[in-house]
């Protein structure tokens, strides 16, 4: 793939737990004010929503120093210092999670600079991806990953490519998971790491990276206890040398994104939407009854929409996919249900246990159906 600056964007993993932020305990008192003095500077912080939603994403004039994001960058600093590196990934904020070919460095999403802008991305997309510490660190273990294989071009190894295969496959259109599969560790969210050769190697790596993660104990008699390793000598080999490739640039700055939040937010719903290809009419019919004798049962539309804030956690618990999505999924549904007129036919408990079933499927055909680019 080159050095071009291709951007490889990630799948959502939001799992959108309200979160203290723990890292503000470990604050000193003169970083805190000094937090509080730069939050001051803002002048947007106290408008509503709808004039907020007017400024350009350039104009916010955002940094990632001095706030809760800063730290958990410094965090995988010391994760990384750590196991001996002396190669700091550079981060700059950007409109999505993403690590750009042939940049070592990691793009983080603006919203996560500042809280207002956190509530404006929660109240949008029902989740903020990486909005909580333990969900922010996995991202960034991640794409360290990402940035570690493009540094030192460790993708052109033969042993890599052994490992876990091409680097230079494009990345699929849709890819069918295997849930119970042990070639492949689980981490960011289940079955990522199926997705790409590239994935398969962060997630590996951020596996590895984690402080106390016993990945030894953990993958023992699993077949991707080898990809662990493999990952565990290739880094004991490079961490002295000096990276290869050293840009700094800052791919797709959100310096130069003169959208308004709200263009931000009408592109990132509509990339977000779903459609529903009639196919889906054949799993609605195995799951539900079109048939005459069955039309005094009760309507799978209203049964559906009773649970579907259960449905919604529960299929986001499962798949770590934006809760957003889901609700698309899950409002197509209804109206297809109600549309087909469809009727339980099984139990409603058995009926709720399929239905999970084939909204998890859905979600992720959906989420690697080509409606966003894979990749983080
Ligand atoms: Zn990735």
């Amino acid at each position: 793939m080159g050095d071009s600056a291709t951007t490889r964007k990630k799948s959502q993993a939001d799992k959108s737990r309200t979160s203290r932020d723990r890292s503000a305990s470990k604050r000193t008192a003169p970083k805190r004010a000094e937090a509080g003095r730069r939050r001051a500077h803002y002048p947007w912080e106290g408008l509503p929503d709808e004039e907020l939603l007017d400024m350009r994403l350039c104009d916010l004039a955002l940094t990632i120093d001095g706030t809760a994001l800063g730290s958990r960058v410094e965090r995988l600093y010391e994760e990384l210092a750590r196991r001996g590196f002396r190669f700091r990934p550079h981060v700059w904020l950007a409109e999505d999670w993403f690590s750009p070919d042939g940049v070592p460095g990691i793009a983080i999403p603006f919203f996560l600079a500042h809280p207002r802008l956190m509530r404006i991305e929660r109240k949008h997309m029902l989740g903020v991806e990486g909005g909580n510490e333990d969900e922010c660190m996995r991202i960034l273990r991640h794409e360290a990953g990402h940035t570690i294989d493009t540094a030192y071009r460790l993708h052109r190894r033969r042993r890599w490519r052994e490992t876990f295969g091409s680097f230079a496959e494009p990345y699929p259109e849709t890819y069918q998971p295997k849930p119970f599969s042990k070639s492949y560790v689980l981490h960011l969210d289940l079955w990522y790491a199926q997705s790409h050769p590239a994935e398969d190697f962060a997630e590996t790596f951020a596996v590895w990276l984690k402080p106390r993660s016993r990945w030894r104990t953990g993958y023992a008699g699993w077949p991707a206890l080898k990809k662990l390793e493999y990952v565990d000598e290739l880094m004991a080999d490079i961490v002295d040398r000096t990276p290869t490739v050293r840009s700094r640039r800052h791919v797709e700055s959100i310096r130069s994104v003169r959208k308004t939040l709200r263009e931000y937010y009408e592109e990132k719903c509509e990339r977000y939407g779903t459609h529903l290809p009639d196919v889906y009419d054949r799993e609605l019919l195995r799951l539900f009854s079109d048939k005459p004798e069955d039309a005094k049962r009760p309507s799978a539309a209203a049964f559906l929409r009773r649970l579907r804030p259960e449905v919604r956690r529960t299929v986001a618990r499962w798949t770590g996919q934006y809760r957003y999505m889901i609700d698309q999924v899950l409002e197509e549904v209804i109206a297809r249900c109600k549309e087909l007129d469809l009727r339980l036919a099984a139990s409603e408990e058995e009926t709720l246990q399929d239905a999970l079933v084939m909204l998890t499927v859905q979600t992720m055909n959906f989420l690697h159906g080509g409606h966003h680019r894979l990749a983080l």
